[in-house]
């Protein structure tokens, strides 16, 4: 047979290799920015028209090029920022691999018009599809000027991929608030069909986000600072009032360069754990700076993925950050207790002294003896400051306990036997009580799911719940998928009392379960927690850890439904508000809420 390899024409190798580069008008954009920044321009301006299908410009007044560097620039691997393989590990641009320029020549109508500082004159060059048309001397302005048209004008299978306009705009202005995003101290514009989109001057990093985002944006950051050998943060985070239905305005960049991260995202969610609402999510800006030699650099332009190497360092700091700022500012809502309980003191006890508030429970005090669904783990007092162990940093936490624990104020008087907080259960579904303000509703289901929660995460971050070997060994049957989550969550359930002493095909035998957990209860644990590994992006030890406390929390905690005496009431007000975030159930549910006297006195002045 005759031989059949044939080597692939340039301009045919070109634009396949264009193709990675460049794969929308956004991308260009994205390149063109960025070797202005790069260029260290002071005044950035992108002129775009029809999506940047017929024209994305950028001009910037940077350090322009020479006649023979201009020329050079669009050839393939030609760059004037690494010169060896080791500039790679202390690089300080945007780009270095010297594609960019070569690829979007190739596949457009080019045109760049360059001049640096000390010339009198300057340099045109048009490229039509990889091909060399013109260079000219020309007077133009010091810095760059160029001109891309006609976006995949040979290669109509690309053009014809291209989004609708507006799909493509809105990529091309998510680049646009990246790189500005990056760069504060640069003044950049975005005209879209000859209508100014942007006009961010030079400032600081809250100036230019507010630019950026709208003026009402100013309210809503609280700024966030932490130096450490591994990592250094600086940014904003949003208050959780503010948090939206979108995930919208979240940015992450490392070393100055925009980044996706679903697993550092996580550890942002998690210190907002209990803020917010259900389905809602917070705004940030967070700017990570590492030793360049901790992360993979070596990642294709288009990417936005980094690879770090001490990943689960950087989510312990982010988070344990994040936590504390919010707590700082005073962003994490405390009730109001009312602290000398005229309100609700019972007649009969008015002219009865006080005794000094205590915060120190009885340890083997169980509410709950006699009910046996409704599971209950006492929380010791000396155990719920050190609620997150990794978490050292939080004494801002530490003080709202103290703040919430003035509920214990309540505690008055001696011999309250059956209702110290006079708590009222409602069609067994929330338990009412007076405060201060007004009245407080509780649900008694979200409640006790977050007191629950705090528990095992407290728990499981430790030393762990003990099992107790079952009789007979349980059997549960699983799909081939749910195994393959179960198989990756053994070693956490282990830690949570739970033992698979077998995992077969389509199968797990469970032969240890902590007391708390009936075995009726134990299949729909499974199923939950299965569930939510499903949705659940990041692998690590610590949210799986999370992950369990959440179901198992969900699974253990009183039911609507349930009758609850009025030491059981107490109890769940007690601990609720013990609880580091009491406003929320593990999984986002409102688990209080309170009516102030006003509004209970306009409800009688209809
Ligand atoms: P890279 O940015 O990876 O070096 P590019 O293809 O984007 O590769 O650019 C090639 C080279 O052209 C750059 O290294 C730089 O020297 C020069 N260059 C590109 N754009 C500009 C600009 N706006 N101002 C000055 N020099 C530029
Ligand atoms: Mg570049």
């Amino acid at each position: 047979m005759s031989d059949i390899i044939q080597l692939l024409p340039d301009n045919v190798a070109n634009q396949i290799a264009a193709g990675e580069v460049v794969q929308r008008p956004a991308s260009v954009v994205k390149e063109l920015m960025e070797n202005a920044v790069d260029a260290t321009a002071s005044h950035i301006k992108v002129i775009i028209k029809d999506a940047g299908k017929t024209l994305i410009q950028v001009i910037d007044n940077g350090e322009g090029m020479s006649p023979t560097d201009a020329r050079l620039a669009f050839e393939r691997h030609a760059t004037s920022k690494i010169r060896t393989a080791d500039d790679l590990f202390c690089l300080n641009t945007n780009g270095f691999r010297g594609e960019a320029l070569a690829s979007i020549a190739a596949i457009t109508h080019t045109t760049i018009k360059t001049k640096q500082e000390n010339q009198e004159l300057g340099t045109q060059i048009k490229i039509y599809g990889g091909e060399m048309i013109s260079q000219d001397v020309i007077a133009t302005a010091k810095g760059t000027n160029i001109e891309i048209k006609n976006l995949f004008f040979n290669i109509p299978a690309r053009r014809n991929f291209l989004k609708s306009n507006a799909i493509e705009t809105r990529h091309i202005i998510d680049t646009f608030q990246r790189v500005s995003l990056s760069y504060p101290k640069i003044n950049f514009s975005l005209f879209h069909n000859e209508s100014e989109v942007y006009k961010l001057n030079e400032g600081n990093l809250r100036k230019r986000i507010v630019a950026v985002f709208g003026a009402n944006t100013n309210e809503k950051l609280v700024p966030i600072k932490e130096d450490t050998d591994i990592l250094k943060i600086d940014g904003f985070i949003t208050k959780p009032k503010f948090s939206k239905k979108k995930r919208g305005e979240q940015f992450f960049f490392v070393n100055n360069r925009f980044i996706k991260s679903a697993y550092l995202n996580h550890a942002v969610a998690n210190a907002y754990e209990g803020l917010l609402n259900h389905g809602y999510h917070p705004s940030y800006f967070l700017y990570l700076t590492v030793p360049p030699n901790s992360i993979d650099i070596n990642i294709h332009p288009t990417k936005t993925e980094v690879k770090f190497d001490n990943e689960r360092d950087l989510y312990a700091i982010i988070r344990s950050t994040i936590k504390h700022s919010l707590g700082q500012y005073n962003v994490a809502p405390i009730l109001d207790f009312e602290r000398n309980a005229t309100f609700d003191t019972p007649y009969s006890f008015k002219n009865k002294t006080s005794k000094a508030p205590t915060i120190n429970v009885d340890p083997d005090f169980n509410p709950f003896k006699s009910n046996q669904k409704a599971t209950y783990l006492k929380k010791e007092s000396s155990n719920w400051q050190s609620l997150y162990v990794e978490n050292k940093k939080d004494i801002s936490t530490i003080q709202n306990i103290e703040v919430e624990a003035e509920i214990i104020d309540n505690k008055l008087f001696d011999d309250v036997s059956n209702n110290e907080y006079n708590t009222y259960q409602i069609h067994q579904k929330y338990i009412a009580s007076s405060i201060k303000s007004g009245i407080v509703l509780i649900d008694q289901n979200f409640a006790h799911q977050r007191i629950l929660y705090e528990e095992y995460l407290a728990k499981l971050t430790m030393d762990g719940i003990a099992g107790q070997q079952l009789l007979f060994p349980l059997n549960i049957l699983l799909n081939i998928s749910d195994i393959k989550i179960i198989r990756g969550l053994r070693s956490d359930l282990n830690s949570a009392g739970i033992n698979i002493s077998d995992i077969k095909q389509d199968s797990i035998i469970i032969d240890a379960l902590p007391i708390t957990i009936s075995e009726s209860h134990i299949t729909s644990f499974i199923e939950e927690l299965i569930e939510n590994f499903k949705n659940e992006i990041p692998e690590t030890s610590l949210s799986q850890i999370d992950t369990i406390a959440k179901c198992l929390s969900r699974n253990l905690a009183i039911k609507p439904g349930t009758t609850l005496t009025n030491k059981e009431q107490g109890n769940i007000l007690d601990e609720l508000f013990c609880c580091k975030e009491p406003n929320f159930s593990p999984f986002g549910r409102t688990t209080f809420i309170t009516i102030t006297m006003e509004e209970l006195e306009d409800k009688f002045n209809l």
